[in-house]
């Protein structure tokens, strides 16, 4: 094992708690290192943490490596390569789209004039859609990719290029905060107090989460560096002064729309150590993903006895997942995604659905298991013979 090992510490880097466990470790120069948006980590050796006293998943990396930078410059943020999907009345639904009608047309916010702040806004869509609607108000963003060009355009929209710091704005200042995809790449629960200082009293606070149940690529993705389970997420909240006025299952994610009861000044929280049986929950939880994987590999290993080669369904994280753990590396001949038909994911040619019949045979799913009826109903629909290797749900 490398020096490097040496410099990254089983210290929790949501509650600096040294109780922790070590959950898997890898090192990129024996194994991919991939990420959400289906890219390889390069370089670095990462350790998977779980806190026994918070009760977070943590990923720690060597030397100073941080994921700053590769969010300021590597990140994806374009639609069709983030999980950026939702399933809605069982049809398939742009999440920000969803999201906006959601937050905005349906009567959660009854004041014409106020402050609103998007932190990590991406390519801004949503803020900027807001604003165009709500000329009124005074709007905020912030996000390190966030592109000049196209904010320079919305003056009525005062953008910060960087990480969110509750130092860049006035106190108990803003009545709408928004924060989609954000809590599982920061430390949740310094973020949910920054947050907090920057929210006026009854403020709304939409909050858009992975969790653990419905994550099940966290043991091989290596960006999403905080997770934990709706209960323990739900602990985090209420200990920050978050009440929760509703949940909804997006599918791939959690909307929260809650109320900020400010704390008693400067009484933030200090996390106590977390109810055995949430920690518990947690292992178990992790367990069942590394198992549902493990029954995959299997089953992947079974066709490809039958079959030298095959076509994936999907150019996601799932895909990228089973072929990084393939031992034959030509055994994928094309990936059918209509999305991102035309392009290619580690060389291998993305094609269409119309083009599976005359193309490819022996086509195989193994994708998000919230989406398999979708996708059946879509391939059989088109007469494409395919074979699903999702494993049957562990519980
Ligand atoms: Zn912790």
């Amino acid at each position: 094992m490398d020096d490097n090992y040496k410099y990254i510490h089983n210290i929790c880097s949501n509650c600096s708690s040294r109780e922790t466990v070590v959950l898997n470790e890898v090192d990129s120069e024996s194994s991919i290192l991939l990420t959400s948006d289906v890219q390889c980590l390069n370089n670095i050796h990462a350790k998977r943490l779980l806190c026994e006293h918070c009760g977070c998943i943590s990923v720690r990396f060597s030397k100073d490596y941080s994921l700053d930078d590769f969010y300021k410059t590597k990140y994806i943020t374009d639609e069709k390569v983030q999980d950026h999907f939702i399933i809605s009345e069982k049809k398939l639904k742009s999440k920000h789209k969803y999201l906006q009608k959601k937050l905005f047309k349906n009567g959660l916010l009854n004041i014409s004039k106020g402050t609103i702040l998007e932190i990590a806004c991406g390519k801004g869509d949503l803020i900027r859609q807001f604003s165009k609607d709500n000329t009124e108000w005074e709007c905020w963003a912030i996000d390190p990719s966030i592109n000049e060009k196209s904010f320079i355009k919305e003056s009525e929209i005062r953008y910060i290029k960087d990480i969110f710091k509750h130092e860049y704005f006035e106190k108990n200042y803003f009545d709408i905060i928004i924060a989609h995809g954000l809590l599982n790449r920061a430390p949740v629960l310094d973020t949910l107090r920054q947050i907090g200082l920057c929210a006026s009293k009854g403020a709304l606070v939409s909050l858009e989460v992975m969790l653990l149940e419905n994550s099940h690529c966290i043991p091989y993705i290596w960006d999403h560096t905080y997770m934990f389970t709706m209960r323990v997420f739900q602990y985090y909240l209420k200990s920050n002064g978050f009440e929760i006025l509703e949940i909804e299952n997006m599918g791939p994610s959690y909307h929260f729309m809650c109320k900020y009861s400010a704390l008693e000044e400067e009484k933030y929280f200090i996390p106590g150590k977390l109810d055995y049986r949430l920690l518990e929950d947690t292992k178990s939880q992790y367990q069942q993903h590394v198992t549902w994987w493990e029954s995959a590999f299997d089953t992947i290993n079974i066709v490809l006895k039958k079959n030298e080669q095959i076509c994936l369904f999907g150019a996601g994280m799932y895909s990228a997942i089973l072929m990084s753990k393939l031992d034959n590396k030509n055994a994928v001949k094309y990936i059918l995604d209509e999305l991102k038909s035309g392009s290619f994911l580690n060389s291998i040619p993305i094609i269409d659905i119309s083009d599976a019949k005359t193309i490819c045979s022996n086509i195989v799913l193994l994708v998000r298991p919230e989406y398999l009826k979708l996708i059946i109903n879509k391939l059989m629909e088109n007469d494409i013979n395919f074979t699903v290797i999702n494993p049957e749900k562990v519980r």
